[in-house]
C-alpha cells in the first residue's frame, strides 16, 4: 500500500538516508527501531513527504507521489497522500486553545469539509476508542501527558488514514503513562491499521509488529521478524543496540 524505493535524503553534506526500500502491505505492522541520529525520523516523514527526499521515490497504491503528473497522468498529489497517511509525533502538537473534541473534530471539518454535526459524531466514538469520552470538553494542558497523546491518536484517526505514521509517541510520557498509550496502539494493530511504528520499547515493537525494520547509520541493516531481529539478533550492532533495552 506504501512503498519507499532508493529513498536518499541529504541535510547538506549529511547523508541521512542512503537509499532505503521499504514496502507496507495493507494491515501490516512495521517497527522501525534503530539508535539516536540513524535516521528514523526522517526516513517516517518522508514517506508521508513531511520531508521531500534527495532521490528516491514513495508510492501509494501503487502511484508515485509527487505533484507533476507523468506521461501516463499516474502521480498522486502530496496532499492526497497526506489525507490518507497520517502521522502521530513524540510531542501531541495539541492545539492549546481548543478542546478535546475541537482538535478531533479540526481536521474532518476543515480539510475533509465534513459536517461539523457529523464530524461530533465521529470524534466522540473515537474519543471513546482511546478511553477519553468523558474528557471532550477539557483543554490540553488539563490532561496528562497519556491523555495528550490518545487525543492526539484521536485526531490522527479522525481524517480516517489508511495508514498511519507514529514516531516515538510514547518517548516523552512518564513511565507509568506508556503503558496506556501502547494499549490503544495495540488494540488499532489488532483491528488492522496499516502502521509504521518508530520505538524504542522493545517488547512492545516485538509484541505488536509483524516485521521489524533496524535501522543503522541511514540503511536498513537488518529486517525480519521480531524474533529473528530482537529476540535473536545476529548482526552484532543490532546484538549490542537491543541489549541496551533489555
Ligand atoms: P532519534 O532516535 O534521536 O529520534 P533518529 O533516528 O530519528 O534519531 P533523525 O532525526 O532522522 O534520527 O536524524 C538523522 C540525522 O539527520 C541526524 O544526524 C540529525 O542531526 C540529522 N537531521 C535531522 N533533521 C535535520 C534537519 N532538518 N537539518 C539538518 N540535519 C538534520
Ligand atoms: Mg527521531
Amino acid at each position: 500500500m506504501l512503498e519507499a524505493r532508493g529513498l536518499r535524503k541529504n541535510y547538506g553534506a549529511l547523508e541521512v538516508l542512503k537509499g532505503l526500500d521499504l514496502s507496507l502491505a495493507r494491515g501490516e505492522v512495521v517497527a522501525l527501531i534503530g539508535p539516536s541520529g540513524s535516521g528514523k525520523s526522517t526516513f517516517i516523514r518522508c514517506l508521508n513527504m513531511m520531508e521531500t527526499p534527495t532521490a528516491g521515490e514513495i508510492r501509494f497504491r501503487q502511484q508515485q507521489v509527487g505533484d507533476r503528473f507523468n506521461d501516463r497522468g499516474t502521480k498522486i498529489g502530496i496532499g492526497k497522500l497526506r489525507r490518507h497517511v497520517g502521522m502521530v509525533f513524540q510531542h501531541f502538537n495539541l492545539f492549546p486553545h481548543k478542546t478535546v473534541l475541537q482538535n478531533v473534530t479540526e481536521g474532518p471539518i476543515i480539510v475533509c469539509k465534513r459536517p461539523p454535526r457529523e464530524a461530533r459524531e465521529l470524534a466522540m466514538d473515537l474519543l471513546g476508542q482511546v478511553g477519553l469520552a468523558d474528557k471532550h470538553a477539557a483543554y490540553p494542558n488539563h490532561l496528562s501527558g497519556g491523555q495528550k497523546q490518545r487525543v492526539a491518536i484521536a485526531r490522527a484517526l479522525a481524517m480516517e488514514p489508511e495508514v498511519l505514521l507514529l514516531d516515538e509517541v510514547t518517548s516523552a510520557l512518564d513511565p507509568e503513562l506508556v503503558g496506556e498509550v501502547l494499549a490503544v496502539i495495540r488494540n488499532l494493530a489488532d483491528k488492522g491499521m496499516t502502521m509504521a511504528i518508530v520505538t524504542h520499547e522493545m517488547a512492545f515493537a516485538a509484541d505488536v509488529s509483524d516485521r521489524v525494520l533496524f535501522l543503522d547509520q541511514g540503511v536498513i541493516a537488518e529486517t525480519g521478524t521480531s524474533d529473528e531481529v530482537i529476540l535473536n539478533p545476529q548482526n552484532p550492532r543490532l546484538q549490542a543496540f537491543v541489549s541496551r533495552f533489555k
